[in-house]
């Protein structure tokens, strides 16, 4: 399956709660994000077997802030999978922000052994969302909800990593001042699709601001000018997000399908 392929196929099997019969072994990852928290199965070859997803805010900027909820929602994402796949999960891969260290790092890891998923590896959210689109040669940006991070690839090699504080958290912020209403009514607000080309004036500061963090992570290294760019993480969902980003950019930049699905997706092909 090619890498968007694989990336619709996980949107369908969450949206509908069902499992891709697929022979074992599998592969389990857990992104515990900002802004939710998603379990992906595939099998050996990185095809997508199951997956489930919550929203809720147990981490902010790559650090777990609430351990026992976390802990709750993916032991309920995990019997929700089991569930669909009539099989148990015992082992998992998580990822964290570039730059996470100390016990921060290992947070992620104890979040998911608590729900019963022995942790095998932990890897950079945007050298999963690499992983995903099966690049060997490019530069991922991965917006998320807290932070905006990347990942460059040369020939299969990761030669850098950054990760800047600034992401989908912040749109809606930018969203609650300017209309005056709670960040809750303005996440709502920012995830229907038919209000992107209203807000996008309002929130075309926060994206510059993104493209800027961007530039400065890879300022002074001309040798990538020519590397493809590829979008991902929830905030790209917003309808128009890669032509204002790349403007900003001042490069041509790709979005794939459900970017939000790309970084889980990722993990679990690291499980
Ligand atoms: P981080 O990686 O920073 O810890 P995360 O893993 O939670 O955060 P993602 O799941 O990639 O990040 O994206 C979450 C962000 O995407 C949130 O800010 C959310 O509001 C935003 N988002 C989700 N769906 C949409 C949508 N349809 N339109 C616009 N924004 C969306």
């Amino acid at each position: 399956m090619e890498a968007y392929e694989k990336i619709n196929r996980l949107y369908y099997l969450i949206q509908n709660n069902v499992a891709e019969k697929l022979p074992g072994p599998y592969r389990v990852g857990v992104d515990l994000g900002t802004a939710d928290v998603v379990l992906v199965v595939t099998d050996a070859d990185g095809n997508p077997v199951a997956g489930s997803m919550r929203w809720a805010s147990v981490v902010k900027d790559g650090l777990v802030v609430d351990f026992s909820g976390a802990t709750t929602i993916v032991e309920e994402l995990k019997k929700e999978v089991e569930l669909v796949l009539g099989i148990e999960l015992d082992k998992g891969a998580t990822a964290i922000p570039p730059g996470t260290v100390g016990r921060n790092a290992l947070a992620c890891g104890h979040v998911i052994a608590g729900a019963g998923l022995e942790p095998v590896c932990q890897i950079d959210e945007p050298v999963a969302a690499a992983k995903a689109l099966n690049i060997s040669h490019g530069i991922v940006v991965d917006i998320g909800g807290g932070t905006t991070g990347i990942a460059v690839l040369k020939n299969g090699e990761l030669v850098l990593t950054a990760d800047e504080p600034t992401g989908g958290t912040h749109v809606s912020l930018v969203i609650a001042g300017a209309y005056k209403i709670t960040f809750e009514q303005a996440e709502e607000l920012k995830k229907e699709p038919a209000n992107h080309r209203r807000i996008m004036p309002v929130i075309i500061p926060v994206i510059e601001k993104m493209a800027t963090i961007v530039k400065n992570m890879l300022a002074g290294h001309d040798e990538y000018d020519e590397y493809p760019v590829y979008v991902v993480g929830g905030t790209a969902y917003l309808t128009g997000f890669g032509d204002e980003f790349g403007k900003a950019f001042g490069r041509e930049v790709n979005v794939p399908p459900h970017p939000l699905l790309v970084t889980p997706l990722g993990i679990a092909m690291y499980g």
